[in-house]
């Protein structure tokens, strides 16, 4: 008998003690709480789970009102859960249950149990460690399939039979990739072929919860780890059958293109050594997707993607609409990083004019730094005089920018002749006259044909108008 006392001081756990105590009832604290205290890890998920041999939810009314705040309980009746929120951190009370399931749910029918039933049920042995809360064995350990062992031999593994744990709810599967990348650790070979025997139950899934877990794998330090597993797995067809189209190397008349699968695993991994931005590494993810639909060898240029990035853009939006992720201005970034990816490269001859310079700056607006990011970070060559020279590029291009941008200051720029302005000189309603004003000074501003001026912009404003036949209705001017 172990106990581990030092994995409870936190303050709100001697209200739980107390509540459990008055109600006679045995309490734990399970999961992934106990899994990161012996663990020494920081998560910054963290929240507490408990574990009542009765009501979770009777529990949880008791803790609430012993705590001097008295905090709202949020009962999920149809769950038999609760939650409280307390000291910032979120507590879930759950009474101990035995679940079976149906074949095409992944919800299963619950009837109380015991701890050992509970924590039978629980996805993987490091998950499934206790300590008790009751004063009588205050910090006892109940670790019944040894997943202390396992936090140390770093091995996922499931209390049960795998092909059971898995087939019962396969978001396990995702689970299982996940805390491997997360922790750095390895699946057992047992569950890991467990694993590809069930990839298919991944289709009851709800797509959210997929994305939730995939997205934890995106914030990993070195995403491919995850994504090989899945697709080792069989798992990423299913999930991202557009990344996984892009395997392959093809061959005509001796010339052969790079696998853009692997390639795209790896700036992934360069990506998320420089950021945390999820969107900017879903964006590396993506950025060459557009590459196998638009596959083409021929036989002056050799294998070309023609329009990729524009393909790519929109198959960004068919993606996220699949899955389920919201259609928002997350969305429209990756989208429109994937839609600019090759720019930075067509601007490092050194001939290149300030116009094309200032139309990237133009089109990439608040996204620029970040494009430069994947652009970096899409340079893979394992030569390394190449390697340096690809990067010697893209800070010639840096330097560009920033010389044009002090000059010109094109970023998040409006025409310095405003819609209403030309509304009110030529007495107009809205119309497409004023769309066709306000993109000749656009253009002719990114051009270079005039500078990015007001006087400069209204005179031309005055030339097109006459052009288009109207008329100037303030006579001031
Ligand atoms: P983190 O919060 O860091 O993601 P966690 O282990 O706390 O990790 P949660 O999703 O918060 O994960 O779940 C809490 C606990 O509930 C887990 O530790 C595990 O015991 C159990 N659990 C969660 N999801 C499942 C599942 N799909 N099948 C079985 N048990 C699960
Ligand atoms: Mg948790």
């Amino acid at each position: 008998m172990k106990y581990y006392k030092e994995a409870i001081t936190h303050p709100v756990f001697n209200y739980v003690t107390q509540a459990a105590d008055q109600l006679g009832i045995n309490a734990y604290v399970i999961g992934g709480f106990v899994r990161d205290f012996f663990l020494q890890r920081e998560n910054t998920d963290l929240d507490i789970d408990i574990v009542a041999i009765g009501s979770g939810i009777e529990l949880a009314k008791k803790t609430a009102e012993l705590l001097p705040h008295h905090p709202k309980v949020q009962v999920f009746k149809s769950y038999g859960t609760a939650m409280l929120k307390a000291f910032d951190i979120e507590i879930e009370f759950v009474g101990a249950r035995k679940e079976s399931y149906a074949e095409d749910s992944r919800n299963p029918a619950v009837e109380p149990g015991s701890l050992q039933d509970d924590q039978n049920r629980r996805d993987f042995t490091i998950n499934a460690l206790a300590l008790q809360l009751n004063q009588a064995n205050f910090g006892l350990l109940l670790d019944p399939f040894n997943g202390l062992e396992d936090l140390q031999q770093k091995l996922i593994k499931t209390p049960l039979e795998p092909g059971i744990t898995y087939s019962d709810d396969p978001l396990r599967m995702m689970r299982a990739i996940r805390f491997a990348s997360q922790l750095n650790f390895k699946i057992e070979t047992k569950s890991l072929d467990a694993i590809s025997e069930n990839y298919q139950r991944l289709k009851i899934v709800s797509k959210e919860r997929l994305v939730s877990e995939f997205n934890k794998i995106m914030l990993t330090k070195k995403p491919s780890k995850g994504i090989k597993l899945m697709h080792s797995t069989n798992l990423l067809p299913l999930f991202l059958p557009e990344l996984t189209q892009l395997q392959g190397i093809d061959e005509v008349e001796g010339q052969t293109h790079k696998d853009n699968f692997w390639h795209t695993l790896e700036v992934v991994d360069n990506i998320s050594r420089e950021t945390n931005n999820l969107w900017l590494r879903w964006a590396a993810l993506l950025h060459d997707i557009g590459k196998a639909p638009t596959k083409k060898f021929n036989k002056k240029n050799g294998w070309i993607f023609h329009g990729h990035e524009f393909i790519g853009a929109k198959m960004v939006y068919k993606l996220f609409k699949r899955l389920k992720m919201p259609l928002n201005d997350k969305m429209k970034y990756v989208q429109k990083l994937v839609l600019l990816s090759s720019r930075p490269i067509a601007i490092v001859d050194e001939e290149v004019t300030d116009s094309a310079v200032r139309r990237l700056i133009f089109d990439a607006g608040d996204y620029l730094e970040d494009l430069m990011i994947l652009c970096e970070a899409d340079i893979t060559t394992k030569n390394p005089a190449r390697f340096k020279r690809y990067h010697n590029n893209f800070k010639k291009v840096r330097k560009k920018i920033k010389e044009v941008e002090e000059r010109d200051h094109i970023r998040n720029f409006q025409p310095p002749v405003s819609g209403s302005e030309i509304m009110q000189t030529f007495d107009l309603k809205p119309c497409k006259e004023i769309g066709i004003i306000k993109n000749t000074i656009k253009e002719a501003i990114l051009d270079g044909d005039i500078p990015n001026e007001y006087e400069a912009a209204k005179k031309l404003m005055f030339r097109k108008a006459e052009e288009l036949g109207l008329v100037n209705n303030n006579i001031d001017v």
